[in-house]
């Protein structure tokens, strides 16, 4: 169902006023955790400032280790819901499990699905049973063709609102955290008819290179670029590496928005 074949026009997911996958690239900020009330918050009224439509902030997180935050939970999930009615924001917060999706629709605009869930087939159906938009990201190592059979799993439930991100991919590379597979972005638009959003953070995991890769993103025709944002980066409790401060952000931003008048792209 996710075919393109099958059908040849876009999708477009419509969250919040934009029309994502319709020619225009949007964007998802926000910081990887919600941490506080005040931390979202400072994020949020950065973004509202520019514009921006949505936000980002993980509620529960899927750490590497047990013993590094995991997110707040629930709680976490009501700070977002505030936030969205204070800043007019949509929320995109990661769902780790589907006994946790009754209370969090009712917080929560997107329901993203991560990296290390990508073939979490019992989330993905149950996300597909939904009316919520689902931004689903590229499994660690996974294939394009896995990628695009998980997205199989969502619309084959009935929800067809479906974003797709390539976020990286590991490989034998180290200079960066995980390899970004630009080419993804064409692919998956050639395969299927969904839109396709490219994660630049975690995909590099080097602050020095959301910009460059933003860049390219949309140069190869991306959807949409989801970055990551904190007040005070350097005691983030979860991706401290790689988020931008707020003025990083504004400059990230604002060329980002040359870049894209330069080439006429919107
Ligand atoms: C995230 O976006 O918060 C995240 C954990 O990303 P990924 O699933 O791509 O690692
Ligand atoms: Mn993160």
């Amino acid at each position: 169902l996710v075919s393109r074949k099958r059908k040849p026009e876009d999708t477009i997911v419509n969250i919040n006023g934009e029309a994502i996958g319709s020619g225009e690239p949007t964007f998802v900020f926000g910081p990887c955790a919600v941490e506080s009330y005040e931390q979202v918050a400072a994020v949020a009224e950065s973004i509202q400032s520019k514009g921006l439509k949505m936000i980002r902030g993980g509620a529960y997180k899927p750490r590497t280790s047990p013993y590094d935050f995991q997110g707040l939970g629930l709680e976490g999930l009501k700070i977002l819901k505030q936030i969205s009615k204070e800043f007019g924001l949509a929320v995109v917060s990661e769902i780790v499990t589907p006994s946790h999706l009754d209370e969090a629709l009712d917080h929560i605009d997107v329901i993203q699905i991560g990296a290390r869930n990508m073939q979490n087939f019992e989330l993905l159906k149950a996300a597909g049973a939904t009316n919520k938009p689902v931004l689903l990201k590229r499994g660690l190592a996974a294939t394009i063709d896995e990628f695009i059979n998980a997205a199989e799993y969502i619309i084959s439930k009935g929800n067809d609102q479906i974003i797709l991100c390539e976020r990286g991919i590991r490989t034998y590379e180290k200079a960066t955290r995980n390899t970004l597979d630009i080419s993804a972005v064409p692919i998956l638009k050639q395969e299927t008819h969904l839109p396709v959003f490219v994660d630049v953070t975690h995909s590099t995991g080097r602050r020095d290179l959301l910009l460059p890769c933003a860049k390219a993103a949309i140069a190869i025709g991306a959807d949409g670029v989801m970055a990551e944002v904190h007040p005070d980066p350097a005691v983030a409790l979860s991706d401290a590496q790689q988020q931008m401060s707020i003025p990083q952000f504004d400059e990230f931003y604002e060329t980002l928005q040359k870049f894209m008048k330069s080439y006429e792209i919107q």
